[in-house]
């Protein structure tokens, strides 16, 4: 199959996109029929569909078999190999993590249908996996070591009319497709892989078509007048870091106990923002939840990102662990969304909260890490430890109650996250049922 039959991004249901507004941009590329002409069936057409077919979108699709036309543009089969201590390959698991951008991300203007970008790779290139191209129908074999990088091309899409992404932004969005464009790497057009075969759009891995000095990437995009009304596409060209899991675990920063509890004492002040006064809300305590959210027990190594607005930490391992890509021919892993906010948590902006850490080991020390499922920090600086068990025993000064109990004092108020203050002073963190009525303002 060394020709596809008709490239993926090309528009098969173009003509159906002009007579119908509710032409779906998933269509079968091989629906070439334009909407309401009829065409008489090629007199050997039994592996060909029908006019007017359209793929139907599958929960699971099945790339083998809906897909097979594409075959050529399955991934390659994946070597993930390190240096042995004798000097020899050994297969090991890999990660990879958008690092940079070799084209910033783009937003597209719709009246803009060409984009060129250049850029120029030197070093690079000696970075890149080794490639062995399969003979015939064999599958290409990548070889990934750690310090490796790939190239990929991506393509998201924003709700609104906004003029730039952030980074943040762009690492958590998933890759979405326009319904009609074209792209060539350096002259030579390729073709993207969509939701319809594959259950979700697809980055596209340029690495094989670059070299060294200058490259280009051109992109002719068609609008659909529905595709840009409540929305933007944004294009970049992002290179991938591979690494082993030492080398993630050394990017990991902490963040200093003081500071920690800093943004937590910062939490629980009452807020002075002027628009906000009739929404503050001071409460003496804060609940921080323990509970990896991967291993349901308290984290070993609490962790969480730069850009998390919480103080919950995961567990730094797991999470990495969790990621983690291995030889074969299933796609590199690079999921790296925080797991209880959703937010962009990629190794260079994991942190280590070295104030959980202290919780931690004190709780170590004290060998009560059994069941803990929370920790309450109140306004004094002493802290509670809240067990699995205290919730099938609610007293009458149960926390629900007691919280319900000041809200309906003064009616439907905006609460602020869970709160407290917390201090250097440290009580004997007994285990104790003690609750804390919050106190409205
Ligand atoms: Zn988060």
């Amino acid at each position: 199959m060394a020709q596809h039959p008709m490239p993926p991004q090309r528009p098969n249901n173009y003509h159906n996109r002009q007579n119908s507004m509710n032409a779906q941009s998933s269509a079968s590329p091989i629906t070439r029929a334009p909407h309401g002409h009829h065409f008489q069936p090629l007199p050997n057409s039994a592996f060909l569909p029908l006019p007017g077919y359209r793929a139907p979108m599958m929960v699971n699709p099945n790339p083998t078999r809906l897909g097979l036309h594409l075959v050529g543009l399955r991934d390659p089969m994946k070597r993930l190999v390190k240096q042995g201590p004798d000097g020899n390959d050994i297969e090991t698991d890999l990660f990879t993590y958008l690092d940079a951008f070799i084209v910033h991300p783009t937003v597209v203007d719709v009246d803009q249908p060409i984009y060129k970008w250049n850029f120029s790779l030197g070093d690079e290139l000696q970075k890149f996996p080794h490639i062995a191209h399969g003979k015939e129908t064999q599958f290409s074999v990548w070889t990934f070591r750690p310090g490796c990088r790939t190239i990929r091309l991506r393509c998201i899409r924003l709700p609104g009319n906004p003029d730039t992404v952030t980074e943040q932004t762009w690492s958590t969005a998933p890759t979405f497709w326009p319904s009609v464009f074209y792209i060539s790497v350096n002259g030579k057009e390729l073709y993207v892989r969509r939701k319809v075969h594959n259950g979700k759009d697809l980055p596209l891995d340029i690495t094989e078509h670059l070299h060294a000095g200058e490259n280009n990437v051109r992109l002719d995009i068609i609008l659909g007048q529905d595709e840009c009304k409540t929305s933007k596409f944004v294009f970049g060209v992002e290179a991938m870091e591979v690494a082993e899991f030492d080398q993630i675990l050394n990017l990991i920063k902490s963040v200093p106990a003081a500071d920690s509890r800093a943004a937590i004492k910062k939490r629980l002040s009452p807020i002075t923002d002027d628009d906000d006064d009739d929404l503050a809300v001071v409460t003496d305590n804060l609940t921080i939840d323990l509970v990896d959210p991967f291993m349901a027990r308290i984290f070993d190594v609490p962790a969480r990102s730069l850009h998390c607005n919480h103080h919950e930490c995961f567990d730094r391992d797991t999470f990495i662990r969790t990621r983690n890509s291995t030889s074969g021919q299933t796609p590199m892993v690079d999921n790296w969304r925080c797991p209880i906010c959703k937010g962009d948590a990629r190794p260079q902006f994991l942190v280590v909260d070295q104030f959980l850490a202290e919780i931690h080991a004190e709780l170590t020390r004290t060998n009560r890490l059994d069941g803990i499922r929370a920790i309450q920090i109140k306004v004094d600086g002493t802290w509670t430890f809240k067990y699995d068990t205290d919730e099938i025993s609610p007293g009458p000064d149960h926390p629900f109650s007691a919280k319900r109990k000041a809200e309906d004092s003064l009616g439907p108020v905006a609460m602020r996250p869970r709160n407290d203050v917390f201090n250097d002073r440290r009580s004997p963190a007994v285990r104790t049922q003690e609750h804390t009525v919050i106190e409205l303002d």
